[in-house]
């Protein structure tokens, strides 16, 4: 079997995942709301893997990843456009969720469903060994693909870049926070990002992709 044949089959899986609707870990009360509809770009190619948070409920009914105002904010930060974005030798786009996890009481996004990332998220590494980069975008990627080494706050994390572009887990981590409209007003408290950390991020985006 051929690394492009592994790659389908466990697309095909992931496709068919109905836990979070069928056997949810906490129970009844904690069920999807809605038919499952996992979103993820795995590539044998890539050499850049974007960890996102978790679909939102545009990504949800379109069926592709970042297709919304937070993917044109993230495509700015990257300096790609949509076909570069989009193009699986690019990037690999492998969310905390694959699932739209639903809202809260308040209208917010429900976090990532907790039975995501432990099911999913080590074979689907495993199965890109050729990626060099993770884009660790928010506190929930940050924790996972950072461990003990992400800060208790996004902002801390985000802040100590420079350290964890060094190697964790075999592989640089890129921390960068959400980029939803939710966050323009951190962006302007922390100015430092688009003024630092966005220009090394172009130039090794720039470097890895074609
Ligand atoms: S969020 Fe993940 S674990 Fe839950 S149904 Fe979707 S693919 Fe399966």
């Amino acid at each position: 079997m051929t690394e492009s044949d592994r790659l389908e089959t466990l697309r095909q899986a992931i496709a068919a995942c109905r836990i979070c609707r069928d056997q949810p870990l906490k129970g009844e009360a904690d069920r999807l709301p809605h038919e499952p509809r996992p979103v993820a770009v795995l590539s044998t190619t890539a050499k850049i893997l974007i960890a996102g948070q978790a679909p939102g409920l545009r990504v949800h009914d379109s069926g592709q990843a970042f297709n919304d105002a937070s993917g044109n904010r993230l495509r700015q930060w990257l300096g790609v456009d949509r076909d570069q974005f989009y193009d699986a030798d690019n990037f690999a786009i492998v969310p905390m969720g694959f699932c739209f996890p639903g809202y809260d009481a308040h209208g917010s996004d429900l976090p990532p469903r907790r039975e995501c990332a432990p099911l999913w998220r080590q074979t689907v590494l495993d199965s890109m060994p050729q990626i060099e980069l993770v884009l660790a975008i928010g506190h929930y990627a940050q924790k996972w693909h950072l461990g003990g080494r992400a800060a208790k706050s996004m902002t801390d994390t985000a802040r100590d870049w420079r350290v964890h572009m060094g190697v964790n887990r075999g592989l640089p981590v890129l921390p960068l926070p959400h980029p939803s409209w939710r966050n323009t007003s951190w962006l302007k408290k922390n100015p430092w990002f688009e003024t630092a950390l966005v220009p090394v991020l172009q130039q090794r985006v720039k470097a890895l992709t074609s």
